[in-house]
């Protein structure tokens, strides 16, 4: 019988657990952390529950223009994280997967201690625990990138944010990725003066840019400071505000204050503590777990799954790798990683999502159509008085298949899920165009953005044809 020891306890490390003790192996796995990894304990969960308490802070003042009064809301925030704990400790409670873990016999070693090679077939923990195994599978997930700068360690991680203690009177984001603009758009909701910093051209730099330059323009005109193209920093200081970021901007020197300062530049492999050299796995510059399309790493007893392996970094892909690599670990390499489409998005206000190819990137190897329905086309969003955003499609003309579709404003998530089904159906924009769509509703901006599309491209349309024409 093969013996497998996973190496993570998180989404990647779970799902591979469960894969090689179905396939029949001894499967032990042993984790620094608790079950579940970041995404049940410090990342998705919690943070989408602010994002929820955000979203709520919003939603009361739209309460005045149906006829409701009420008192502007006011933030208890203590209260607020014990009711993340809750759904942390919630959703933990109802999930079905440790019982299933159990059931396959696996052994599982929580808050072990970090983990580390001593050769290439065993490990030992900070705590002493000693494992040996025929395969092994490193799924230690990520932490935030640090910054070599004068004066970090007077910042926090966005990690750090998620946990302070009350809401500061005011905070800099340095780095307007997703995890940035989440931050920012939550603390600014929970009453924080929050100005945000992005080097490159224009923040969520993985978005295609209308969206990007929708979210900043909504940021912006909410009151929240956006800074693109800001410069370059050269330290923190510590003041009597809190801290102090001095930066280069056009060769002058500049600074920007706040109680708090929170720096998310990126996110990096967990792979730091362990000892990969011992085992004969290579990683990059950054630490990254270099994988082929088995998850096999550059020795051929060791794989790797999720973060670690620095790919797409979200839940649905970590449980996928999981899935490969445990099945590769156990029957050898036979199965491939397989293309998928891998919706994302944020539940910052504004929410955004994406899909596929954003317009520049399809450009790059395609003839496309991209249409854009907006949001104030929609009988649902005008009732409910949110006509700020857009749907909008990029079409491969060769094909009539959607390559990408990008939302911005109210359920952009689930718009997004939508056209995902669709993408991964490989429907036709026609076909998705002629999709009886319930009224009213928000997935309407989806497939009226499908019917101007296959319009454009001569395909034959339906009744809903008239409806799109806005
Ligand atoms: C704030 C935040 C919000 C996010 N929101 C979303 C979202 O909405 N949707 C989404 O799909 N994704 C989201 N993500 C990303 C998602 O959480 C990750 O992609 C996912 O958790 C990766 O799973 P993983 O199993 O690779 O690693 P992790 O979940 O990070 O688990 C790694 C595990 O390895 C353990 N470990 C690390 N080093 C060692 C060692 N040396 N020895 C033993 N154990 C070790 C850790 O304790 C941990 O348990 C978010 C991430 C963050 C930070």
């Amino acid at each position: 019988m093969t013996n497998v020891v996973v190496i993570g306890a998180g989404p990647a490390g779970v799902l591979a657990a469960i894969r090689a003790a179905d396939l029949g192996a001894r499967t032990t796995l042993v984790s620094s952390g608790e079950f579940g990894g970041m995404a049940a304990n410090d990342g998705p969960v919690p943070v989408r529950t602010l994002a929820y308490a955000a979203r709520l802070m919003h939603e009361a003042r739209y309460l005045p223009r149906y006829g409701i009064s009420a008192r502007e809301p006011e933030l208890q925030y203590d209260k607020l994280l014990e009711r993340v704990r809750e759904v942390t400790r919630d959703v933990r409670a109802r999930s079905a997967i440790r019982e299933r873990i159990d059931a396959l016999g696996v052994q599982v070693y929580e808050q072990a201690g970090l983990a580390r090679f001593t050769d290439p077939h065993s490990i030992e923990t900070e705590h002493g625990l000693r494992l040996t195994a025929d395969r092994f599978i490193i799924c230690t997930g990520g932490v935030s990138r640090r910054l070599a700068l004068p004066g970090i360690e007077l910042t926090n991680s966005h990690g750090d944010a998620l946990s302070l203690a009350a809401v500061p009177q005011s905070m800099l984001v340095v780095g307007a990725g997703s995890s940035g603009v989440q931050v920012a758009s939550m603390f600014h909701a929970f009453g924080a003066r929050v100005q945000i910093f992005e080097a490159g051209p224009h923040i969520l730099a993985a978005e295609d840019e209308a969206v990007a330059a929708a979210v900043a323009g909504e940021l912006r005109s909410s009151g929240v400071g956006v800074h693109e193209r800001f410069g370059r920093i050269t330290g923190f200081e510590r003041t009597p505000v809190g801290v102090r970021m001095n930066y280069r901007n056009d060769g002058h020197d500049a600074s920007a204050e706040a109680a708090v300062v929170v720096v998310a530049a990126g996110w990096v492999a967990d792979t730091a503590h362990l000892n990969l050299a011992a085992a004969g796995v290579t990683v990059d510059l950054r630490g990254t777990i270099g994988v082929d399309e088995f998850l096999s790493t550059s020795a051929p007893h060791i794989f790797a799954a999720g973060d670690v392996t620095g790919r797409l970094m979200l839940v649905p892909g970590a449980v996928e790798d999981g899935f490969v690599a445990a099945t590769n670990a156990v029957h050898g390499p036979t199965l491939p990683l397989w293309h998928r489409v891998s919706p994302s998005g944020s539940f910052s206000h504004p929410e955004y999502a994406q899909v596929g190819l954003t317009e520049a990137k399809a450009r790059e190897s395609h003839d496309v159509v991209t249409t854009v329905m907006p949001f104030d086309s929609a009988v649902r969003a005008i009732l409910e008085g949110r006509t700020f955003g857009f749907c909008k499609l990029v079409v491969d003309r060769a094909t009539c298949r959607i390559l990408g579709c990008h939302v911005v404003g109210e359920r952009a998530v689930e718009i997004v899920q939508l056209a995902a089904f669709a993408m991964t159906a490989e429907m036709s924009v026609d076909e998705v165009a002629r999709v009886a769509i319930s009224f009213p509703t928000y997935a309407e901006v989806l497939v009226y953005a499908a019917v101007r599309a296959a319009a454009e491209l001569g395909l034959p349309l339906s009744g809903q044809a008239e409806r799109a024409r806005g």
